[in-house]
């Protein structure tokens, strides 16, 4: 067989492959010199155009690196993200929605890109970050940015710094995000002062992070809000959900579209050079690489994750769907039928569990018999295939099978069915 497998197929033999893997990358794509620093931020210009890494985190705490791993660089947007998932903490999605929409505005990330009602157009967009960001719980503008630092750092799993030149130089030369905060005041999206809510912003957007810390991010989102470093529950699941739809549907821009299509994947650029992207239930990645396109999204980083997409199959819209079945064993003997079910069990899942069911016998359970039906080894069940599952026991009982759950994990009980009845009694 010949060794030409990608990424993906080399994840299976472990970690250090992994580290391999992306070294690999960063090799490949190091020659990509196109592009220029970020020079509007004149402390900006600084930065070494041509450093580069990346880091993978996966939802096991796992890390892998390669490149400039450890290097700081200021987060830039990317922190609109978690601005974002603080207010919604803080204040919930409809009162955030009531201030920032949620369209994609298919224009320059500072543009003036405003809704009928003078709301910015999403959160990911400076005019819709400053407004988020003036939207976070705090006395003040110092209180409102110690919160959004810490909730960042808890993200990370780390202390996260700020990178005092950059803030300064943003502060002093940031007329134009300034204006927005004056017009999203006007139409009543901007809550409190606009210089206050600016600095914060400008601040947040200093924070230093490495490429690790993006990854550790990405994988907390990725992992139902659970830094899965640290243990932490930093925000709940339905937070990290808005989060990453937003992130989907606006993260790049007016690139979103064109990314969603080559690599499918929720994100958030940075005219610091980083991107973090989010793989839900996978992974968390970080890339660096400060030379950006004329959309203010880092060069090599829109090219990494277009061949790290690929290659490891992440793609939101590709369904691997496993040929395996849930059931994984089925049979008869003489105290009736079994079936022992295995893994999660989703909508396609119940539907094996019923078909299965119906093959068993070459028809229907016989009044009388008994069907045992083993959930030891499932871990959990969705709302779906657990109302599939109750519609099937309830016609089994009523057809005078008797239905015996095997379900040391308890993974059945306590799951209420739409109707409210229980699974099993
Ligand atoms: N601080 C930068 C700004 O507001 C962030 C922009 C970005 O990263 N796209 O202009």
């Amino acid at each position: 067989v010949s060794d030409d497998r990608g990424v993906g197929s080399r994840l299976a033999h472990g970690g250090e492959v992994l580290d391999a893997a992306l070294a690999e990358i960063v090799e490949r794509f190091r020659p990509v010199r196109t592009g220029d620093v970020a020079s509007y931020i004149p402390e900006l210009e600084h930065v070494d155009p041509d450093t580069f890494g990346i880091a993978l985190c996966s939802p096991r705490g796992h890390v892998y690196a390669a490149g400039d791993d450890g290097l700081e660089f200021t987060v830039q947007s990317t922190s609109k993200a978690f601005a974002y998932a603080l207010a919604v903490t803080d204040v919930g999605v409809d009162e955030v929605g009531r201030h920032v929409g949620f369209e994609p505005s298919g224009d320059a990330f500072n543009a003036i890109s405003l809704d009928a009602v003078g709301r910015p157009d999403n959160p990911m967009i400076n005019a819709g970050a400053i407004v988020t960001t003036s939207l976070i719980r705090g006395a003040d503008a110092d209180e409102r940015f110690d919160r959004l630092r810490s909730f960042m750092s808890r993200c990370a799993g780390r202390d996260l710094g700020v990178d005092e030149h950059v803030f300064r130089s943003e502060l002093a030369t940031g007329d134009r995000n300034r204006a927005l905060g004056y017009l999203t005041r006007a139409s009543g999206s901007l809550v409190g002062e606009v210089a206050d809510a600016t600095a914060t912003y400008f601040r947040q957007c200093s924070i230093l992070v490495t490429v690790r810390d993006l990854a550790v991010m990405g994988a907390t989102l990725a992992n139902n809000g659970v830094n899965p470093i640290t243990g932490d529950a930093v925000v709940t699941s339905s937070v990290a959900q808005t989060t990453l739809a937003v992130m989907t549907t606006c993260g790049m821009y007016d690139y979103s579209g064109e990314w969603m299509v080559r690599v499918g994947l929720p994100a958030k650029s940075g005219v610091g050079g980083g991107i973090v992207a989010v793989k839900p239930g996978q992974f968390g990645v970080g890339v660096f690489s400060p030379r950006l396109d004329e959309r203010g999204n880092s060069v090599r980083g829109v090219r990494v994750l277009e061949h790290l997409s690929s290659d490891l199959d992440l793609h939101l819209m590709a369904h691997a769907r496993s040929a395996h079945s849930a059931v994984a064993q089925s049979w008869l003997d003489d105290l009736g039928a079994h079936v022992a079910l295995v893994g999660e069990l989703d909508f396609v899942a119940a539907e094996d569990l019923v078909v299965a069911l119906e093959t068993l016998f070459d028809g229907p359970l016989p009044a009388g018999s008994t069907l045992e039906l083993d959930f030891s080894r499932v871990t959990v069940i969705r709302p779906t295939a657990e109302r599939v599952l109750a519609a099937r026991r309830a016609r089994l009982t009523a057809a005078g099978v008797h239905v015996v759950v095997i379900d040391p994990g308890g993974v059945v009980a306590g799951h209420e069915t739409a109707a409210g009845e229980r699974l099993v009694g």
